[in-house]
């Protein structure tokens, strides 16, 4: 509102007051301290993991430090950080200087949720946590959106769950009314004190005690808020410390009129292949992956072989010559690298193996 004002003043266009001109300039005060804060967090959210990587790396070139790989796995996690951090950057400042443009395509809207679980139930799995995903059950088959931009909020929304919860479950919940979409991140951890509810929106914010024990550099929700904004929704937090956090994210997603003429492919929507029929050897001694496996392929017409040790795989092998090997590394007692060293010698470099 103000800077407009002054500009029409500027032009000439009715005279800004003085209250006006002090308030502008006070604007831009509070802005460019604004501005200042934040590369003296950019410096100091650097300055600590190049530290790392100087101080370790002079360690190994010495020879002074007595556990290298210990050197390596700090400096690596350094680097990673880094990379977040210039990441995250990069998304603000496209963000701020109004570089970021949407796209609007039709996406097929459950297939989309599904997937999105399916890529954190690996992470929430591995801190024993529950993920789950709940919908009504008629949801649009298509809705207008950015892809992209719209993984990459819920996304956060949810790795900051899993993150800072040790006990319990994630849930994302979507509602569909009206085109408007809800979608509440719901986790049973940690929480968010209310004095502080406001402020981790902001770059850099993060809370102080066990929270601060956990990685991040805290841009996720500054970004997430930038674009839920930038899509015209809106974002808001409801969190009881030391019982849990719920994130709910409104935005307007529109239907296709008429579904789109060219659907985007269903994901793995692969239903058979070209030429000869192939032979594939699977080698793993786990029977519940063969199974696996084999009822990934066989539907798309490859003549599929099993063996769950290196001498079935290695008899299978010598009746005749598979087309590819997926071969499992650990054997149980086997190695699955020495059975494919055998299986190279025998049939020569032109056999395809797929180490698993
Ligand atoms: P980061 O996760 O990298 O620290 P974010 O901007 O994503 O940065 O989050 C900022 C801070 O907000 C976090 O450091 C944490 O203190 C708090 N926070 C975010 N999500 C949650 C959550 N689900 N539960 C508890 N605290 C959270």
């Amino acid at each position: 509102m103000m800077p407009g004002r002054i500009s029409n003043w500027l032009r000439g266009e009715g005279e800004a007051s003085l209250d006006q001109l002090r308030a502008a300039r006070d604007a831009a005060e509070a802005a460019n301290e604004a501005k200042t804060r934040f590369l003296a967090n950019v410096a100091h959210e650097i300055r600590s993991p190049l530290n790392a990587i100087y101080g370790y790396a002079q360690l190994i070139e010495r020879g002074e430090g007595r556990d290298a790989l210990a050197a390596a796995r700090v400096i690596r996690r350094s680097a990673e950080h880094l990379a977040h951090l210039v990441e995250g950057l990069l998304d603000i400042a496209q963000v701020e200087g109004g570089a970021m443009t949407l796209t609007r395509e039709a996406i097929r809207f459950p297939e989309f949720l599904d997937q999105l679980v399916a890529m954190l139930d690996l992470q929430a799995q591995a801190k024993g946590l529950a993920l789950v995903l709940e919908r009504p059950e008629r949801l649009p088959e298509f809705v207008h959106a950015d892809p992209e931009r719209l993984r990459q909020v819920l996304i956060n929304l949810l790795a900051n769950a899993i993150k800072f919860t040790d006990a319990g479950s994630v849930t994302l919940k979507v509602d569909y009314r009206n085109e408007l979409a809800t979608f509440t991140v719901i986790d049973t951890g940690i929480g968010i004190a209310p004095e502080d509810a406001e402020r981790i929106f902001a770059p850099f914010e993060r809370v102080g005690g066990p929270a601060a024990e956990r990685p991040g550099v805290g841009l996720g929700l500054a970004i997430t808020q930038a674009l839920v904004h930038i899509m015209g929704g809106e974002i808001r937090l409801d969190s009881t410390p030391g019982q849990g956090s719920r994130f709910t994210v409104r935005l307007m997603l529109s239907q296709p009129l008429s579904p789109p003429s060219e659907p985007a492919p269903e994901a793995g929507a692969v239903t058979g292949y070209v030429g000869r029929e192939r032979w594939v050897l699977l080698v793993d001694d786990d029977a519940e992956h063969l199974a696996v496996v084999r009822g990934l392929l066989e539907p798309l017409g490859f003549q599929v072989s099993t063996a769950s040790d290196a001498d079935t795989a290695l008899a299978l092998a010598a009746q005749s010559q598979p087309d590819l090997v997926l071969c499992d590394v650990a054997l149980g007692d086997d190695n699955g690298w020495e059975v494919a060293a055998q299986l190279r010698r025998r049939h020569g470099a032109a056999l395809r193996i797929v180490m698993l």
